[in-house]
């Protein structure tokens, strides 16, 4: 790890030439490593619903609904969903030296260091290879273009999922999104009703409610105050563009405009992922 903090606080100094061969040596350094079923394999992507070595990005602004699409899908396709924001929240609870210090950036709505989130991810990756995981669909990695590039070094990504959702609704998505603190279930209390106008389609999205026996451990997360939501959704616009940019060039970034709640966006959502045939299996998903 000390290897790697040089490497990335020397990173200015890279230039394009020796930045492939710079991400495979922080990756390396870093410990930021495949197993042999997901390293690069130099191939193209693959779109086999049927594979268990789907190797997916969700991107999208806080409270889009990367966690819930993206645990959906990892439940039909058989893979892991790894999201790095539960990594981060599991470690919170740790009350660690390290829980200490990630609580004030998480809190504040910043992004925690690239070290400790590869750190993290690689640990995850490690212990799921351990399990007999493969493949995986990652949420909320990569939120940087040098994480881009980081996970572009060590494996290959198919597809990148796009989800989009317009700003008023995100924030209230994200305000009225509750946790139960025994199962871990996540549900949301926004009750969404947004008419078109001047050309702008309207947008409804009913509640997610918790099933009754959730409804007393409901928790709110920290990092949903109205005020660290602006502050995500600000630094989200600002540092997406360029990861959209990353994967938009090589082909793979496929944009998804929601267009409601889960029922209306869920088969949209498979059949642009041309999994819609897979209807049997949709409801075991659900
Ligand atoms: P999320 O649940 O994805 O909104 O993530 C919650 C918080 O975890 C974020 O606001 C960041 O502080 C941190 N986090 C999650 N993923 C990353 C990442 N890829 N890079 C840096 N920080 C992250």
């Amino acid at each position: 790890m000390t290897a790697l903090r040089g490497l990335l606080r020397g990173n200015a100094a890279v230039n394009t030439r020796t930045a492939g061969r710079w991400i495979s040596s922080v990756a390396a350094e870093s410990g930021f490593s495949f197993p042999a079923s997901q390293a690069r394999k130099g191939v193209a992507p693959r779109r086999d619903p049927g594979s268990r070595n789907v190797q997916w990005v969700f991107l999208g602004c806080p409270g889009v609904g990367k966690g819930t699409y993206a645990s959906r899908l990892s439940r039909l396709l058989g893979v892991p969903h790894i999201a790095t924001g539960d990594l981060v929240r599991d470690e919170l609870a740790a009350t660690s030296p390290l829980s200490k210090q990630l609580t004030e950036i998480v809190n504040r709505g910043h992004l925690v260091s690239d070290e400790i989130i590869i750190d993290l991810l690689s640990k995850r990756l490690e212990d799921g290879v351990a399990k007999g995981e493969s493949g995986f669909i990652l949420d909320g990695f990569p939120r940087t273009r040098r994480q881009a590039e980081i996970l572009d070094g060590v494996t290959e990504i198919e597809l990148v999922v796009n989800l989009k959702l317009r700003e008023d609704v995100l924030l209230a998505k994200c305000l009225g999104r509750r946790i139960c603190s025994q199962c871990g279930g996540n549900f949301n209390v926004a009750s969404i009703d947004i008419k078109g106008e001047n050309g702008r389609p309207g947008i409804a999205m009913p509640p997610l409610l918790p099933p009754e026996h959730c409804m007393s451990k409901l928790i709110t997360r920290a990092d949903d105050t109205e005020e660290v939501v602006k502050e995500r959704l600000r630094l989200y616009h600002e540092l997406s563009q360029p990861v959209e940019e990353f994967y938009r060039i090589r082909g793979k970034l496929l944009e998804f405009d929601l267009p409601g709640g889960i029922p209306e966006s869920w088969p949209k959502l498979l059949r642009a992922l041309n999994l819609d045939d897979h209807n049997e299996k949709q409801s075991a998903a659900a």
